[in-house]
C-alpha cells in the first residue's frame, strides 16, 4: 500500500459579492526548479490578460478562453506550444469548457492542427442549438477550418524539450518498469483556469497535451466535463493529473457536488484528492495524484494538490496577481 501522499491547499476570498476573480494552473507534477520561472512568467502573462478583461466586466467564458489561449501560446507547459508527445513522436491535443450558467460545454480531443484547441472548444459550446458540443481528431479539425481558424503544421507545438524526453523514452526499453519518468516526475503541465465574472457567474476550462509517451488516440481527463473539468451556478473548477485515475473518480463533478452541500471549496478538494488515491490503492504501483483549482458564487476560491508541486496563480480586484509554484 502506499502511503498517502501530503495535500497542500490554499484559499483566497473576494472582498465584495461582485469581485471579479481568476486562478489559473499550469499543471501538477514535479516540476523542476530550473523550470519555475518560466512556468511563472506564463501564467503571470495569461493572469494580465485575464484582469484586463474583468476590469473591462468581460464574460467569464471569454475570459476562461483567452487566458487559456495564452497559456497555450506559451511554451512552459503541457498544452498548444510544449506539449509533450505521443508513442508515435506526435502531438495530439485535448481542450474543453464549460458556462457555470447555461451548462453548455464544448471540447475537442487529439487534434494535431489545430492552433488553439480552447478557442475551438469555445466555438463549440457557443453552437446555438448545442447538437455538436465534443469533436475529436479530424472531424475536429474539419469544424475548426470551416470556422476560420486556420490550421497550422504538427510541428508547430513542437520544442527541443520534449523532443529530447521523447528520446529519452524511447530509448529506455523497460519503460513501463522503469523509475527514470513515473509519477510524479512524469511531466504533467496542463493548464486550466477559473472565472467568476462581475455578473458572478462562473466558468471553467482546461487545456492539454495528455501526458508523454501514450498510445496514439489516448484521451484523459482534460477535455472530459466532471472530469478534467467542471462549472455549474455554484462552481467552477479545473484539475490536473493522472488523467486515468482522475477520469475513474470524475474529480471536478465530485467536487462540484461536495460544494453543494455546504462544503468549502478548499475541504471538498482535499477529501477528494484523498479519495482520489484511496480508490487507487489497487494493488497497482500508481500515484494517483493531482491537483485542482476551484472559485465558488461566493467568491470563495481554493487550490489543492497531492503531487510535490503544482503550478498555480491568481488574481482579484483591489489585489496583485500572484503566482507560486
Ligand atoms: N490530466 C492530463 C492527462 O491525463 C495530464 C495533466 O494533467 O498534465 O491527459
Amino acid at each position: 500500500m502506499n502511503q498517502q501522499p501530503r495535500i497542500h491547499f490554499g484559499v483566497v476570498k473576494a472582498k465584495e459579492m461582485n469581485t471579479p476573480m481568476v486562478l489559473v494552473h499550469g499543471g501538477a507534477w514535479d516540476i523542476p526548479f530550473a523550470e519555475t520561472r518560466m512556468h511563472e512568467e506564463g501564467m503571470k502573462t495569461a493572469l494580465d490578460r485575464g484582469r484586463r478583461l474583468l476590469l473591462q466586466n468581460k464574460k467569464c467564458t471569454l475570459v476562461v478562453r483567452e487566458v487559456i489561449t495564452l497559456l497555450e501560446q506559451h511554451p512552459a507547459f503541457d498544452a498548444g506550444i510544449g506539449a509533450v508527445l505521443n508513442r508515435d513522436g506526435e502531438v495530439e491535443l485535448d481542450a474543453g469548457i464549460m458556462c457555470g450558467e447555461t451548462a453548455a460545454y464544448g471540447a475537442v480531443a487529439g487534434v494535431k492542427t489545430i492552433q488553439h484547441p480552447i478557442q475551438v472548444a469555445y466555438r463549440l459550446m457557443e453552437e446555438r442549438k448545442g447538437q455538436n458540443r465534443f469533436l475529436i481528431a479530424e472531424g475536429a479539425e474539419r469544424f475548426a477550418a470551416a470556422n476560420g481558424f486556420h490550421p497550422v503544421k504538427p510541428d508547430y507545438f513542437h520544442t527541443e524539450r520534449e523532443q529530447r524526453r521523447f528520446e529519452q523514452l524511447i530509448l529506455n526499453t523497460n519503460f513501463h518498469t522503469s523509475t527514470a519518468f513515473s509519477g510524479n516526475t512524469m511531466p504533467r503541465g496542463t493548464v486550466g483556469c477559473v472565472v467568476r465574472d462581475t455578473f458572478g457567474n462562473l466558468a471553467a476550462g482546461t487545456s492539454t497535451g495528455g501526458a508523454p509517451f501514450t498510445l496514439a488516440g489516448r484521451v484523459g481527463d482534460s477535455p472530459i466535463p466532471g472530469a478534467g473539468f467542471f462549472a455549474d451556478e455554484l462552481v467552477a473548477c479545473s484539475a490536473t493529473g493522472w488523467g486515468e485515475g482522475i477520469l475513474g473518480v470524475q474529480l471536478s463533478s465530485r467536487v462540484a457536488f461536495q460544494v453543494s452541500t455546504g462544503l468549502h471549496p478548499a475541504e471538498a478538494a482535499v477529501q477528494q484528492l484523498r479519495h482520489l488515491f484511496q480508490k487507487h490503492q489497487n494493488g497497482q504501483n500508481i500515484e494517483a495524484t493531482a491537483g485542482i483549482i476551484m472559485l465558488d458564487r461566493y467568491g470563495n476560491g481554493a487550490w489543492a494538490f497531492s503531487t510535490p508541486r503544482m503550478a498555480r496563480g491568481g488574481w482579484q480586484e483591489d489585489g496583485a496577481i500572484w503566482t507560486a509554484i
